[in-house]
């Protein structure tokens, strides 16, 4: 690779980059649209980078060999579009990054279930004995990890965004969890796009590495069969059997993988919901791969607590039990939230509507929830479609009015669940905040 390099934007991959690139002898230039953090500038200064802030097109980028675009910058960007037009090759962090390391790489990717796939393939890998690092989407960044750390495998939770400017990056396992409208506004609204930017995670992988899929998924599996494809694919879900698959029977995990029968029993797995045991089909198929015996992938199955925001239960109070789903920020997530509900529940919902398609939920809401709370500055979408099948649906834009109306409305061995189905960012920070505030209203009940 030539010399000088040009990194777009200052967070995480940014500067991640910037260190790798640095360390491996580049010359650097940071270039942001918005301020830079003091602290970053001290980095930047330790390492001998030079920047530039509040730019909105760089007229540094004619001097670039290439280009690193931070993820969250969209291809319609100025400076995205000057380097287009200079023909400056633009890499991504997750490209860069990997040209310089010998692990093994598990990259996982979907709509839904990405940080848990890749926190459990983590923690059964790690309490295996294994040396392995995690990095990517869950917010750490893997320049940088690669440029600190020596570790032999990493797990990398990958975006569609992270996947976008890719060139030879081919992990060892990719995983897809599922395809789900989100995002659709990065891709001007078209589904196919979004999938086919998923689709990347494979476009350079080899008939040595392995493609996992989510066989009950159609709309995966539909894509996949248009690609060829050249990953040894495998696929997990319920009801499949046979050939390379992952399969759930009798709550047991099957692994059948190059004539070999692999049972694990997922009976102290201890997350919730069908969506989970997808997730510990994957990540325990990952394991089998990396060769792990049956005994410790249970084991690690058996101890992992599940992360905050995901289907996290908060307090069981007077015998209802609250639970925060706020990173339930689409459709999908919420479908399988609300069919964990065993009980009659209080569902508190709504936020930014990214062109949800409310009306798969409709059976689960007429059998289990009493009762709506929509939490959002705009609920007329919500009010439209499930008006019918509830009896009770109350507005609000105060989520400690929410969890004391659900507190009200609640009886007995019923649950008030936050799944929004929908983003935050119209009354809170992020989904964490949302999520934070509504345990705090529990605990203030
Ligand atoms: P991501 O990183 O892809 O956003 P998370 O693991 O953070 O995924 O989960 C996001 C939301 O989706 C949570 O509400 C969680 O309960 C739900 N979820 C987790 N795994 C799946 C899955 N396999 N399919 C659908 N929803 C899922």
């Amino acid at each position: 690779m030539k010399n000088k390099c040009v990194i777009l934007g200052s967070g995480i991959s940014g500067v991640g980059t910037a260190q790798l690139a640095i360390k491996e002898g580049f010359s650097v230039f940071v270039s942001d649209s918005g301020p830079i953090k003091s602290d970053i500038k001290d980095k930047f200064k330790n390492w001998g980078v030079s920047w530039e802030e509040n730019v909105q097109k760089s007229s540094f980028l004619k001097n670039a060999d290439w280009i690193m675009k931070s993820p969250g910058i969209s291809n319609s960007s100025s400076s995205v579009l000057n380097a287009n037009k200079l023909g400056i090759p633009i890499l991504s962090e997750i490209e860069f990054a990997s040209r310089f390391t010998n692990a093994k790489i598990i990259g996982i990717t979907g709509s839904n279930g990405k940080t848990t796939t890749t926190e459990l393939t983590y923690h059964i890998l790690k309490n295996s004995g294994l040396n392995v690092g995690i990095a990517g989407n869950i917010g750490k960044s893997f320049a940088q990890q690669v440029a600190e750390n020596s570790f032999e495998i990493y797990v990398l939770e990958l975006s569609s965004f992270q996947l976008e400017d890719i060139i030879d990056f081919a992990p060892d396992v990719a995983v897809i969890t599922n395809i789900t409208p989100d995002h659709l506004d990065r891709y001007n609204n078209n589904f196919n796009d979004y999938i086919k930017s998923k689709l990347r995670i494979t476009l350079n992988q080899t008939n040595d590495q392995f493609l996992l899929l989510n066989s009950n998924d159609p709309v995966l599996i539909k894509a996949v069969e248009q690609e060829s494809i050249e990953a040894q694919k495998h696929l997990f879900g319920f009801n499949i059997e046979g050939g390379s698959t992952t399969s759930l029977k009798n709550n047991r995990i099957i692994i059948e993988y190059k004539n070999v029968n692999t049972m694990i029993s997922a009976n102290t797995f201890q997350l919730k919901g069908r969506h989970n045991l997808l997730n510990a089909m994957a990540a325990s198929t990952i394991a089998s791969i990396f060769r792990l015996n049956k005994k410790s992938i249970r084991e690690s199955l058996s101890n992992f607590r599940g992360l905050p925001h995901r289907l996290e239960h908060v307090l069981k109070i007077q015998d209802v039990n609250y639970i925060n789903d706020s990173k339930a920020t689409n459709v999908n997530a919420t479908f399988y939230a609300l069919e964990t509900l065993n009980t009659k529940g209080i569902w508190i919902a709504g936020g930014v509507d990214k062109g949800n398609n409310y009306e798969q939920l409709l059976p689960l809401v007429r059998e289990k929830i009493k009762a709506i709370i929509c939490l959002g500055k705009n609920n007329q979408r919500l009010i439209e479609v499930f008006y019918e099948v509830t009896n009770i649906m109350v507005e609000t834009q105060s989520i400690e009015e929410a969890v004391k109306i659900a507190h009200n409305l609640s009886k007995k061995k019923e649950t008030v669940l936050l799944s929004p189905a929908c983003a935050s960012f119209d009354l809170f920070e992020s989904y964490e905040d949302r999520g934070n505030q509504f345990k705090n209203a529990v605990r203030n009940l």
